[in-house]
């Protein structure tokens, strides 16, 4: 699984969340992104910063 943590770019929050692909994870980001940051404008960086974030979660199966 590939998990993104938004604390590691918006210090404070906890929300988090994993997908089986980064695609999806950023989908999921950048909706996060809109509805509880005001990120209105989602620019190219953004999806950048958001990517390298993204790392691998260990599998408990
Ligand atoms: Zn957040």
């Amino acid at each position: 699984m590939r998990l993104f943590e938004c604390g590691t770019l918006v210090p404070g929050c906890e929300w988090h969340t994993r997908a089986n692909d980064d695609a999806e994870v950023v989908r999921r980001v950048v909706e996060h992104m809109r509805a509880a940051h005001g990120e209105t404008v989602i620019r190219e960086n953004m999806v950048e910063n958001i990517k390298a974030r993204i790392r691998n979660e260990a599998t408990a199966a």
